[in-house]
C-alpha cells in the first residue's frame, strides 16, 4: 500500500545530545512496525516526533496526508486525541480511575460524553477479555490485566496509528507473550497501524518489519520498506 507514515530528514536535540541525526522513515498502513536499538539511541525521541508529542528541530513528519509538523499545538493535540492512540509501559494507568474510566478518557478528553464513553470502553475491555474488570481500579487488576486495559485505552478511540513504547517492558515473558498476542490480533483485524518501540526482540518478533537506531541514525535498509 502507499505510506502512510512518512518522517524526512527528522533532527532532534535534547539540549547538547544529538538524538535524532537525520533520520527517514516510511510506514505503510496496517504495517506492525518494531523500532529497535539500545538504550539511548533515539527509539522514543523518534516515537514522540512521529506521534507529535515533541517537534524536531528539522524534517517532516506526515499521517495519513497531514503534515503534523506544521500544525500548531492545539491542532496537533486535537490530531492526536482523534487520530492516534499511544500505549507505554504498566504504570500510565490513572490509579484513581476505575479500568471502565481509564479506558474512556481519551474520548471524554475528545469531548464524548461519558456514558456514551463507558459503552465504547466496555465494548474495549470485553474484547480484550476484561469483562467484569470495569469497576477495578489499577492496583486491584495483575500486570497482565493492567496491560490489556491500557491497550483498550490506546485502542477506543480506534486510532489510525497505535504508538506503543515498551508495551510489554514491566511483565514477565509468557503475559507479555499473551498481550502482544492480543495486541497484534486486535490491529490486525481493525486494520490499525503500530509503531512499537522495544529493545525486546521477542516482541519485535510479531512486527512485520524492524527499524533499526543506532546513535540517531537508521542503521537497517528499512527506510522504504523492503515489503
Ligand atoms: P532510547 O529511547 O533509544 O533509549 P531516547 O530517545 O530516550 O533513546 O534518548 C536519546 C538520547 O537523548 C539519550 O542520550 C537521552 O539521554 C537523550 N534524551 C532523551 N530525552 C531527553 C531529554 N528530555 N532531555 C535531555 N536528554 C534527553
Ligand atoms: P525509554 O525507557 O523509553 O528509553 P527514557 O528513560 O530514555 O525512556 O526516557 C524517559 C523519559 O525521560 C522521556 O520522556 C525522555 O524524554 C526523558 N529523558 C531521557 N533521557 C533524559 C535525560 N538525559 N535528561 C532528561 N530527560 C531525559
Amino acid at each position: 500500500g502507499p505510506a502512510f507514515i512518512t518522517a524526512r530528514g527528522l533532527e532532534k536535540h535534547h539540549g547538547q545530545t544529538h538524538a535524532l541525526r537525520g533520520v527517514d522513515v516510511t510506514i505503510r498502513q496496517g504495517e506492525i512496525v518494531a523500532v529497535m536499538g539500545p538504550s539511548g539511541s533515539g527509539k522514543s525521541t523518534l516515537l514522540h516526533c512521529l506521534a507529535g508529542v515533541i517537534t524536531p528541530d528539522t524534517g517532516e513528519v506526515t499521517i495519513d496526508e497531514t503534515q503534523i509538523s506544521a500544525l500548531t499545538e492545539d491542532q496537533r493535540s486535537r490530531f492526536r486525541l482523534t487520530r492516534l492512540g499511544f500505549v507505554f509501559q504498566f504504570g500510565q494507568l490513572l490509579p484513581e480511575l476505575s479500568a471502565e474510566d481509564n479506558v474512556a478518557l481519551p474520548l471524554m478528553l475528545a469531548g464524548t460524553r461519558r456514558a456514551r464513553a463507558l459503552v465504547q470502553a466496555h465494548s474495549w475491555l470485553a474484547r480484550l477479555g476484561l469483562e467484569g474488570m470495569e469497576r477495578r481500579l489499577p492496583s486491584e487488576l495483575s500486570g497482565g490485566q493492567a496491560q490489556r486495559v491500557a491497550l483498550a485505552r490506546g485502542l477506543v478511540n480506534a486510532p489510525a496509528v497505535l504508538f506503543a513504547d515498551e508495551p510489554t517492558g514491566s511483565l514477565d515473558s509468557l503475559t507479555a507473550e499473551r498481550v502482544m498476542e492480543t495486541l497484534t490480533e486486535v490491529v490486525r483485524n481493525t486494520g490499525t497501524t503500530l509503531v512499537i518501540v522495544t529493545h525486546d526482540a521477542r516482541v519485535a518478533s510479531y512486527s512485520d518489519r524492524e527499524i533499526f537506531i543506532r546513535d540517531g541514525r537508521v542503521t537497517s535498509p528499512a527506510l522504504e520498506g523492503a515489503m
